[in-house]
């Protein structure tokens, strides 16, 4: 029997997602117990500590499904973001949003646009289900929305967005993604992925749901996995119009979000000092590892975000191998086309000086 012959046309020629190398793994290889990792562009302030107060209550509950639609998560971020109820999908993890939305909208018949240096996920998900990708060339490492607007073929369904981008850090300005929004056909959905939200909108203006009511063909996600440090827990969401949203439930396996993912995404958007805080840290620390890696001679990308690309001057898998035998775990950008880039996520401020230090000493 041929496993080939049988496996849907896209998915036999796709690799998996590249995920971070897990910090106990590298330790246990190693044989270190101080292993650093800025890969993955996870809080290192953690979650907020409000999450464990009754956190226990819930454990106990465990051995009952979790509410299929997160009443109580969803009516948090309607009341915080000032949209309806209705409006919010959960997913586990934004990713399985993206996921959602690709199945809805795309059929083996179907293109979708993306940016070249565009996050991972997003060729992946187009793929899996047997529809065309259209991978547009980036300008200054940043996506072309001109030229995104001229590569729209009879077929095309679907846009991607992130803003800011991952992993080059780049950022769509708002009176420019407004007028790229007003560009795009009705009949077309905009996903714009809105993953690093907390980072962008914490001391200039980004996009809003309010813009949702001028435009229903947009369908905006955001995660819980960044700043509000719940990477583990696998829990996201997006909000659309009501329509989009009542596709998106359509789609979503009735449990996808589990109890504890959704108890503590409700306690992690109550303690908005906890999150400012990590915001604060994160710009101060961000500034230090720019112009120190700067003042090494390498060129950084502008990033909106909480990490770093930069030009590391060598083959960005040999430098990765290297900081990782001195216990740092970054990530190479040679699987996103930037063949010498790292992308250095923010860390605590003795992490970002381990990490400096280390690249002094054997990438210099
Ligand atoms: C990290 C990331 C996500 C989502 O991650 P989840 O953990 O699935 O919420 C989505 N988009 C971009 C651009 C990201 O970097």
């Amino acid at each position: 029997m041929d496993i080939k012959e049988l496996v849907n046309r896209g998915i036999d020629d796709l690799s998996p997602y590249e995920p971070g190398k897990p910090i106990e793994d590298l330790e246990r290889e190693l044989g270190i117990n101080n292993a650093i990792k800025l890969a993955s562009n996870e809080n290192p302030m953690g979650p907020s500590p409000k999450i464990f107060d009754s956190i226990e209550a819930v454990l106990k509950e465990t051995h009952r499904y979790p509410d299929g639609n997160a009443t109580r998560l969803k009516s948090t971020i309607a009341r915080k973001f000032n949209v309806k109820d209705e409006q919010v999908t959960i997913g586990n993890g934004s990713n399985d949003i993206i996921e959602f939305v690709a199945r809805i909208f795309l059929s083996k018949e179907d293109s979708a646009i993306y940016s070249e240096h565009a996050f991972a996920v997003y060729p992946l998900v187009v793929k899996a289900v047997g529809a065309k990708g259209i991978e547009v060339p980036a300008k200054d490492f940043s996506h072309d929305l001109d030229q995104m607007l001229e590569s729209i073929q009879d077929n095309t369904k679907l846009i991607f967005i992130a803003n800011p981008n991952n992993p080059t850090g780049s950022f769509i300005e708002y009176d420019q993604l407004i007028s790229f929004l007003e560009k795009v056909p009705e009949n077309i959905i905009v996903l714009l992925d809105q993953a690093y939200f907390d980072y962008s909108s914490f001391e200039t203006k980004d996009i809003e749901f309010d813009i949702l009511n001028r435009f229903p063909n947009l369908i905006m996600s955001r995660s819980f996995s960044k700043a509000y440090g719940l990477a583990g827990f696998r829990v996201g969401f997006c909000v659309s119009s009501r329509e989009i949203a009542d596709y998106l439930n359509r789609v979503r396996q009735p449990f996808n979000a589990n109890s504890l993912a959704l108890y503590a995404a409700e306690k992690a958007l109550e303690d908005q000092d906890f999150i400012d805080k990590c915001l604060q840290l994160n710009l101060e620390q961000k500034e230090i590892l720019f112009e120190e890696l700067i003042s090494l001679g390498y060129d950084c990308l502008p990033s909106r975000g909480n990490f770093i690309s930069f030009d590391c001057k060598q083959d960005s898998r040999e430098a990765f191998n290297k900081l990782l035998m001195e216990g740092v775990i970054v990530r190479s950008l040679a699987v996103y086309k930037m063949p010498n880039y790292l992308r250095v996520s923010v860390g605590l401020p003795e992490e970002n000086f381990a990490f400096l230090e280390k690249i002094r000493q054997t990438l210099s």
